[in-house]
């Protein structure tokens, strides 16, 4: 299995940030999304390419307001599992993981998620698709090991992981902020967000509609703030737009199963950038 960038990594950087801003201690154990590349074989998310930089930053906003508290999957002995998913660089083909397989069924950090990334071309004009993971084979089942294997301990939702792929050919821009995003162009944090949200359960674990997203066009505001803006999980993202989540796409998170932590105070703001950093340090305030 190749090295993957760990939580502590991103808790990392985070407190770097926090501590430039003021001294602030995030929690070094909060909720993490670790990111797997053992499925890249498109070499898509390169070593220190800005895919990864967007794919971390779009796991930040999630682990910022997510505080549920997973159990490790470390199997003991007498102990086993597999994980089911589907291979991000190979739409409909199913990776099984288990003891012996290449790489090996991981052992999931507690409170981490992991995600198996990669990138392909997409059918059907998609610009990303992803989906939490399954699992089969539970050994011994029907007891503490099983229910730590199905929701991680959590009394509602908890996955392992999942996958998260995007479409190889499209016209994308890599800002984080729009700030160079053309007519012509689509957003891929944008994109990284609303497949995220699928991961963690918004449309394949709870059912918003028979689509699994919002209604297309639905409104609310960014969350945090008091802007509007098309919900980032309704089924499109225009070419040309950033789409940040809103209050109802954090209320699709809750009702997936996921604990929020309390929304920030929304911050008046025309433009879009003051309004990010500001909604990011709100939230790093909160996780001190
Ligand atoms: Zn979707």
């Amino acid at each position: 299995m190749q090295p993957v960038p760990g939580g502590k990594n991103r808790s990392l950087s985070l407190f770097s940030i926090a501590a430039a801003a003021g001294g602030m201690v995030c929690a070094a154990d909060g909720f993490t999304i670790q990111f797997n590349y053992s499925f890249d074989t498109n070499n898509f998310f390169a070593p220190a390419s800005v895919q990864r930089d967007r794919l971390e930053d779009a796991a930040s906003f999630f682990e910022g307001i997510i505080t549920d508290e997973l159990e490790a999957i470390s199997p003991g002995p007498g102990e086993s599992w597999m994980a089911l998913a589907e291979n991000p660089s190979m739409e409909g083909f199913p990776i099984l993981l288990n003891a012996f397989s290449t790489p090996p069924v991981p052992v999931v950090p507690a409170n981490t998620i992991i995600v198996y990334v990669g990138a392909t071309n997409l059918a059907n004009n998609a610009l990303g698709r992803a989906a939490p993971g399954g699992v089969l084979g539970i050994s011994p089942f029907g007891g503490a090991w099983e229910t730590t294997v199905q929701t991680r301990g959590d009394s509602s939702f908890g996955p392992w992981g999942g996958n998260l792929s995007m479409d190889i050919d499209s016209n994308w821009d890599y800002s984080l902020d729009g700030s160079t995003l053309d007519p012509g162009e689509y957003h891929f944090y944008s994109v990284l967000l609303h497949e995220l949200g699928h991961v963690l359960g918004i449309g394949t674990q709870d059912s918003l509609t028979t689509s699994g997203h919002f209604a297309e066009g639905t409104t609310s505001v960014i969350y945090g703030t008091s802007t509007p803006q098309e919900a980032a999980m309704d089924p499109t993202l225009d070419s040309g737009t950033v789409k940040l989540f809103t209050d109802l796409d954090v209320t699709a998170l809750e009702s997936a199963g996921w604990q929020i932590a309390a929304a920030p105070v929304p911050e008046p703001g025309p433009a879009l950038l003051a309004g990010l950093s500001a909604l990011g340090l709100a939230l790093r305030r909160r996780r001190g």
